[in-house]
């Protein structure tokens, strides 16, 4: 037999917003075919048409796009092997039921609800599983034919083999399950909608799909895939089933846990090569080291299922947080900026960026060198820069800490050398002026360290700690900044004189 090219697929259901454990499973997927040179699909699941929602299919498609996620063959790009929305599907799937029941493969089964409650109750209560009788096995094809024809409802099962479902799953090994765990699984049922695992098993097969890379809920699921594969004939594709992942409580994760979905993650201001890493490292070890840090390129050359662990991955905020800053610190510092602004428009700190100057553009990458080393994500940056735009005296005057630092006696001879001499500066006060003001203000008082910063730092930043003077004074005193509102030394030390 010819090696076939890798051809795996991630396969949504359109039921709710891409969260962190479909990402993982979308991402593995694409390293797996960028890795060995073959293509990724994107195929919609969305039979369940109560849950379903064509609006949740464009966000997953955003939220994939953002991740740096693309495929070959999908709802919007088409392909050999489509259509690829389920619902596009439903006369396909029709066809090859006609084939099974032909074929002898499939059966009609009559059984009303009513009956097989009864089976089941009567299997809980003599300790037995719950699986179908097989009552309907023996209804001969002629009388089945006839009843359906005369308007019987049916559903349509598979006939499961007398032997144990074994398939091959690169993270778990060989599994195996005895076909009594499968009983006669229904295909189709008797509204006329055919089931999930049907669905999947024909669609993976029709796609030609040669690794299905998914969760690991669905480990149960596969043995009923495998026996639509056996009954169709078809060659079964290789299995990899990813763990779980747990919050930091060791319980699933959910959104119990806080942030779980991609696009909140975006929303706070995470790169998406960040989230990209973190969630390749969920699971995932490069060969031979301790690294942590790859570029999308560096994964999918390192990407191997071989590298696939089984045990469960535990979410950690920190360590995503980690490489965030890691990969802030690697993006030129205009993106960044460019990427920040819009946390600061919603703080109502800025206005529109189209509208702004070159020379105000170019104070704002300024501000966000200076903050970016306090935050993890940039939603926090407006917080942390609060005080350039927006300082208010009273407050920082209220605050108990800087209340004690203020009401000292030195505190109060240092504020009062220092305002007084900011508020008779001529001109804007550089950085070094604002050195040569300090140790005047030192002569002048005696103050020297904390007793000379700490009551200066409370003036003009609200705080008694924060980023250097050398870094702040020159984003006061600029006249971009004074453009947009910013307060300069001056003005600072006249609010608190
Ligand atoms: N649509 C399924 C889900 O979202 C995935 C099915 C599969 O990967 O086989 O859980």
């Amino acid at each position: 037999m010819t090696e076939r090219k890798p051809r795996v697929r991630f396969a949504p259901s359109p039921t709710g917003m891409l969260h962190v454990g479909n990402a993982r499973t979308a991402l593995y997927n694409w390293l797996f075919a960028k890795h060995n040179g073959g293509s990724a699909i994107l195929r919609i699941e969305d039979t369940d048409v109560e849950r379903s929602e064509v609006r949740y299919e464009g966000l997953l498609i955003e939220d994939l796009h953002w991740l740096g996620l693309t495929w070959e063959e999908g709802p919007q790009m088409g392909g050999s092997h489509g259509p690829y929305r389920q619902s596009e599907r439903l006369p396909i799937y029709a066809e090859h039921t006609e084939r099974l029941l032909a074929e002898g493969k499939a059966y009609r089964c009559f059984c009303t609800p009513e009956q097989l409650e009864g089976e089941r109750a009567a299997a809980v209560a003599a300790h037995q599983p719950q699986i179908y009788s097989g009552r309907c096995r023996a209804v001969s094809m002629e009388d089945s034919r006839k009843r359906a024809g005369a308007g019987e409802l049916y559903a349509v099962r598979l006939r499961i083999p007398e032997h144990p479902i074994r398939f091959k799953d690169l993270v778990r090994g060989e599994v195996e399950f005895p076909a009594e765990a499968v009983s006669d699984p229904v295909l189709v049922r008797s509204s006329g909608m055919p089931v999930y695992n049907y669905v999947v098993a024909v669609d993976d097969a029709l796609m030609e799909i040669t690794h299905v890379i998914r969760g690991d809920d669905h480990v149960s699921n596969t043995p009923k895939q495998v026996a639509i594969y056996e009954a169709f004939g078809w060659q079964v594709p290789e299995f990899a089933h990813l763990s779980t992942i747990l919050g930091s409580d060791r319980e699933r994760l959910s959104k119990r846990h806080g942030a779980t979905s991609i696009a909140s993650f975006r929303e706070m201001g995470y790169l998406p090569e960040a989230l990209m890493n973190y969630l390749a490292l969920l699971g995932w070890g490069a060969e031979g080291g301790t690294r942590e840090t790859f570029t999308p390129e560096e994964l999918v050359r390192e990407f191997k299922l071989e590298r696939v662990t089984a045990s469960p991955a535990v979410f950690d905020t920190g360590k995503l947080d980690w490489l965030n800053r890691h990969y802030l610190k690697l993006r030129p510092i205009a993106e960044v900026a460019q990427l920040a602004w819009p946390y600061f428009e919603r703080a109502g700190y800025v206005g529109s960026r189209e509208k702004v100057t070159a020379e105000i553009a170019e104070w704002f990458e300024r501000l966000v060198a200076v903050f970016l080393p306090g935050v993890d994500h940039l939603d926090q940056l407006p917080e942390k820069a609060a005080f350039v735009f927006a300082l208010d005296s009273a407050k920082s005057r209220a605050d108990a800490e800087n209340a004690a630092i203020l009401a000292s006696d030195m505190g109060q001879r240092v504020i009062g050398a220092f305002t007084a001499r900011a508020i008779a500066e001529p001109g804007p006060i550089t950085a070094e002026r604002f050195k040569a003001l300090m140790n005047e203000v030192k002569a002048e008082t005696g103050a020297k360290g904390k007793e000379l910063f700490h009551p200066v730092r409370i003036v003009l930043t609200g705080a008694h700690s924060g980023p250097e003077f050398d870094k702040i004074i020159p984003l006061f005193e600029d006249g971009s900044a004074l453009r947009l509102g910013v307060k300069s030394v001056a003005e600072r030390a006249a609010a608190f004189f």
